[in-house]
C-alpha cells in the first residue's frame, strides 16, 4: 500500500526514516564536512534528529493522537532543528521545515507537496543567499523541487513523484563535487573546495530519499 497524500502518518514516517538515515550516514557526513568544512555536519544533524524523535514521541505520549496535521508536525521538526542544531545547517533546515509545514495543506497530493517544498527551498535561499551552483544544500533541494513539480504536473502518484525528486536530489548532490563553494565555510577554501561532494547537499538528498521511501511503503 503506497500513500496517496502527505497525511500526518506519512509525515511522521518520513521524519522517522530521515532520522534513521541521518544516523546511518553520520560518519559519512562528518567525513565530507571534514574535507571542506569543520567536520561537524554529521554530529549536528544526528543531534538535531535525535531531538526531533523525542519531540515526536512526546507529542503522542499524553494519550492525544499526536499532531493534528502533517503541517503541524513539520513545523515542530523545524523548530526543533532550529533550537538544537548549531552551524549553518540548523537554521537553514529548521526554517525549511517550518515554512514547508506552514504551507502544507492537510492531505496534500503531489502538486501541493511540490508547492510546500518549493516554499521551504525559497526560505533556505532567502536565509542563506545561495544560488544553484554555489555548492550547498540548494544544489540538491532545487532539482528535487523541480522534479517533484514536473512529476506532479504529469500526473504521477505521490510515490512516483517523490521518487523522481529523490533521484534528482541525489544527482544534484553528486554534481556538487566539481563545483567551487561560494557559500558557507567551504567557500573559505576557494579552489580547494573543488573535488569534494558538499555535505549539506548530501544530507538534503538523504532527507528527500527518506520521503520517497516512506511514501512507497
Ligand atoms: P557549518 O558550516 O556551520 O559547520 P554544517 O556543517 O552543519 O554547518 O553544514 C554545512 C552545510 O550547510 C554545507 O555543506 C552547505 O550545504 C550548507 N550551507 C552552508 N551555508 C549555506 C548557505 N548560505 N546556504 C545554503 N546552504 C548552506
Ligand atoms: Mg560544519
Amino acid at each position: 500500500m503506497t500513500h496517496e497524500t502527505l497525511d500526518t502518518a506519512l509525515a511522521e514516517a518520513w521524519i522517522r526514516a530521515a532520522a534513521a538515515a541521518v544516523g546511518r550516514a553520520e560518519e559519512q557526513l562528518t567525513a565530507l564536512d571534514a574535507a571542506i568544512g569543520d567536520g561537524d555536519h554529521g554530529s549536528n544533524l544526528r543531534r538535531g534528529f535525535t531531538a526531533v524523535l523525542a519531540a515526536l514521541d512526546d507529542a503522542g505520549s499524553d494519550g492525544s493522537a499526536g499532531f493534528d496535521s502533517a503541517g503541524a508536525l513539520l513545523r515542530t521538526v523545524g523548530s526543533t532543528l532550529l533550537a538544537k542544531v548549531g552551524g549553518a545547517s540548523g537554521p537553514l533546515y529548521g526554517q525549511a521545515f517550518r515554512v514547508a509545514g506552514a504551507e502544507l495543506p492537510p492531505d496534500a497530493g503531489p502538486a501541493a507537496c511540490a508547492d510546500a517544498l518549493a516554499a521551504g527551498l525559497a526560505a533556505v535561499r532567502a536565509l542563506g543567499g545561495a544560488e544553484p551552483g554555489d555548492k550547498t544544500m540548494v544544489d540538491a533541494l532545487a532539482p528535487a523541487v523541480d522534479a517533484l513539480g514536473a512529476a506532479a504536473a504529469a500526473g504521477a502518484t505521490l510515490a512516483g513523484a517523490t521518487a523522481a525528486a529523490a533521484d534528482a536530489a541525489e544527482q544534484g548532490a553528486r554534481a556538487t563535487t566539481p563545483l567551487q563553494a561560494r557559500r558557507g565555510r567551504a567557500s573559505y577554501l576557494g579552489p580547494r573546495s573543488v573535488g569534494h561532494q558538499d555535505p549539506g547537499a548530501t544530507s538534503a538528498a538523504l532527507i528527500v530519499r527518506a520521503l520517497a521511501d516512506a511514501a512507497a511503503r
